[in-house]
């Protein structure tokens, strides 16, 4: 099955000029979604994973089902004011726009082995402010997962030196 056709191109979404790739047609689409994750997890399945962390609020759509194949637990990054309990955050800069991103400060325990998740790599602001979050914990990154890679923006570069992988390249 190619996943690539599963993705809607949206023009000028949420502003001029960005073409958004809509992962809501994917998934939708229970086989695909269901491809979706068991690849997204399959690199990870011969070393542990202790928790992860899937970034708001697509994140959550695809980090969670891959805790739940590599048994292990899941933890949200949110956007500020969301979380109940102790937190630590981080500003970050996103394609298009500023944010900052937090978490909760018990959520990861020092030596935690963590995966983050999210459905799309554009500029990497929002995957390097969770590693910063994670890596303040004293969490251990051992892998980035992404549905989709925008390779132009050249996400990979502010994440140099960590493991990643993307299942759809545009
Ligand atoms: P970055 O921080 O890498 O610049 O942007 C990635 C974050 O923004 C991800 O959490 C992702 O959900 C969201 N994002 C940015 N552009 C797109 C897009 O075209 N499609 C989707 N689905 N998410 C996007």
């Amino acid at each position: 099955m190619d996943l690539q056709e599963k993705i809607r191109n949206i023009p000028d979404f949420p502003q001029p000029g960005i073409q958004f790739k809509d992962i809501t047609t994917l998934l939708k689409d229970g086989k695909a979604f269901r491809l979706a994750i068991d690849r997204l997890a399959e690199p990870y399945k011969q070393q542990p994973i202790d928790i992860v962390i899937g970034p708001e609020a697509r994140g959550f759509a695809v980090g969670a089902p891959v805790a739940y194949v590599l048994g292990a637990g899941f933890v949200p990054v949110r956007k500020p004011g969301k979380l109940p309990a102790e937190i630590v955050s981080y500003e970050y800069s996103l394609e298009y726009g500023k944010g900052s991103l937090e978490i909760h400060k018990d959520a990861i325990v020092p030596g935690s082995r963590v995966l983050i998740v999210d459905d799309l790599l554009a500029t990497g602001g929002t995957t390097l402010a969770t590693i910063k979050m994670v890596e303040q914990l004293g969490g251990t990154i051992v892998g980035l997962a992404f549905l989709v890679e925008l390779s132009f923006l050249n996400g990979r570069q502010v994440l140099t030196g960590y493991d990643i992988g993307s299942l759809i390249q545009y």
